[in-house]
């Protein structure tokens, strides 16, 4: 069985939705019965996206084997409800250290390393090395960046090449384009759509299909222009429009014979059963719509609150949970360094605080996560959340003096939040944090207990620092308690306050296992929580 290829690259601008086109078609043949995965490139210098600011590229995904990925990654595990491993974040720099490290230890034997055929080819290894490892019927494979951009180059190279290898039934090309339309009444202009196709044949890739960004559904006349300027036929030319939420994006594919098409092109026909599992799908998608009436309001205060998207897994597991509860999550973001009125979070059914790192704005958190407390409001903490949880129980419950994370301030008095030991002299930033999915068991009898049902998890982490020891029998004669810990008693996983009417801190990041349909328990417990009048 040959593995077929789907490659999605974009045009115009970014943010149409590339990730989006490509967990849908993943999620349409997933549904068609066909073993699937994705994969993302990533045309940046970075080696992967752990050094990144989260609001200039979104959050750092962590998946279970620890890979710090684009938040794409995210969106295709969510689509369907599938890991993803991080060889799936494929970046320039990955590709670029693979070679020069081969041609220092002297693998190419005197030849020019060039580009072409040595980038090109580490490229195409990847790609098809992840597709016979998971014995795929099919990969989708999205091209990071804007057609025209000089760092995609050789990803769209490697991607053209693999067309020509694999044969005109091994791979099609999706590439995802915008309609503008200067008013809402107004015509869908192809200009743009039509330069970028140009752009893209310029370099040797034919599109099989045009995915269209636009407000309204394309009209006919629209994508008979366009289909006509781009050689792609006029029912391949797909609308994509405005819809109230993105699970929706496959049925509105799947309407305009994506499927079909797919598999007419890689000559499949007749091989296809997509109706089987559609009942399952469109309840949860469905689920993620409704419920306008019930809202459940949320205060997320923390530090990348500037880009909704620097906590995109945080925004969609509320989400799920919100689904499975009836209620429609609204969420507030506050920025944890310019408040000062804690009353105003009064307001609130709920209090997150998601992960974080460094001195700046972590004072407000510190401040929100004692106002929660004092006011029994129900409080999750994620990771920095949890860290900054017990600094705030600390400093106002013990009574300690100068009490903080040694990220906060190296040299306090009672460092309630400490560096981990392994980690005392590491000093490259990248990839070195704890990451990944490590065991976690959950004590007896404890609020955790209830919440997952079980004494043994499994949950990803990211973090450099945790709960000093030291400082747990005065948390917990005081009525705090750590009901979770990893590495045989060695760090403290989850906090709870038992007399709160819900305090719950977790070093972990449960949002990152929370998927539509299955939503992570400590959201869900927190959503139920904070609808409860
Ligand atoms: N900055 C903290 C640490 O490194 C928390 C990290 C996080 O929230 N992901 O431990």
């Amino acid at each position: 069985m040959q593995t077929k290829y789907i490659f999605v690259t974009g045009g115009v601008m970014s943010g149409l939705g590339k990730g989006v086109t490509t967990s849908s078609i993943a999620k349409l043949l997933q549904l068609s019965n066909q073993k699937v995965s994705c994969v993302k490139i990533d045309p940046y210098l970075n080696y992967d996206a752990g050094t990144m600011n989260p609001i200039a590229h979104g959050e750092v995904f962590v998946t279970e084997d620890g890979g710090e990925c684009d938040m794409d990654i995210g969106n295709y595990e969510r689509f369907l409800n599938q890991d993803i491993p991080k060889s799936h974040n494929i970046t320039t720099a990955q590709v670029y250290s693979s070679v020069i490290e081969a041609e220092r230890k002297g693998k190419y034997l005197g030849v020019c390393v060039q580009i072409i055929p040595h980038i090109t080819d580490e490229i195409k290894k990847r790609i098809r090395k992840i597709a016979e490892d998971g014995k795929l019927d099919f990969l989708i494979v999205e091209c990071g960046g804007t057609v025209g951009d000089i760092e995609s180059l050789p990803f769209l190279e490697a991607l053209r090449q693999m067309k020509v290898e694999e044969g005109p039934q091994g791979v099609i090309f999706v590439h995802v384009t915008l309609a503008p339309s200067l008013d809402v009444v107004g015509e869908q202009k192809t200009k743009p759509t039509q330069h970028s196709v140009q752009e893209l044949r310029r370099i040797g890739i034919q599109p099989d299909f045009l995915a269209v960004r636009c407000t309204l559904p394309l009209e006919e006349k629209t994508k008979t222009k366009i289909g006509m300027f781009t050689n792609v036929s006029i029912k391949d030319v797909l609308s994509c429009h405005d819809v109230k939420s993105i699970f929706e994006v496959p049925q509105i594919l799947y309407d305009q014979g994506i499927m079909d098409s797919i598999f007419v092109k890689f000559g499949k026909v007749g091989m296809v059963n997509a109706s089987a599992n559609w009942d399952k799908w469109n309840k949860i998608a469905q689920s993620m719509v409704n419920h306008e009436d019930q809202q459940v309001k949320i205060a997320m205060v923390g530090k990348y609150v500037k880009l909704a998207d620097s906590y995109v897994s945080v925004n969609h597991a509320l989400k799920h949970a919100g689904a499975q509860m009836e209620k429609s999550i609204d969420i507030d973001w506050i920025d944890s360094e310019s408040i000062t009125d804690y009353t105003i979070l009064s307001k609130y059914d709920g209090i997150l605080v998601p992960g974080g790192f460094g001195t700046r704005g972590s004072e407000g958190i510190i401040q929100t996560a004692n106002y929660a407390r004092e006011k029994n409001i129900p409080y999750l903490g994620i990771c920095f959340g949890f860290q900054l949880a017990a600094i705030a129980f600390g400093r106002n419950v013990l009574n300690l003096e100068d009490v903080n994370s040694a990220e906060i301030k190296t040299d306090a008095k009672n460092p309630v939040v400490d560096l981990l030991p392994e980690q005392k002299n590491v000093s490259d930033m990248g990839g070195s944090l704890r990451l990944g999915a490590n065991e976690i068991t959950i004590k007896e009898n404890t609020n955790a207990q209830k919440i997952y049902n079980t004494t043994t998890i499994s949950k990803r982490h990211r973090h450099r620092y945790e709960i000093n020891k030291k400082y747990i029998p005065e948390f917990e004669k005081n009525g705090l308690i750590f009901s979770a810990e990893s590495d045989r008693g060695k760090r403290m996983e989850i906090l709870e306050i038992p007399s709160h009417k819900f305090y719950l801190g977790v070093q972990f990041h449960p949002e990152f296992n929370s998927r539509p349909g299955f939503p992570e328990e400590s959201f869900v417990a927190f959503i139920k929580a904070a609808s409860e009048k």
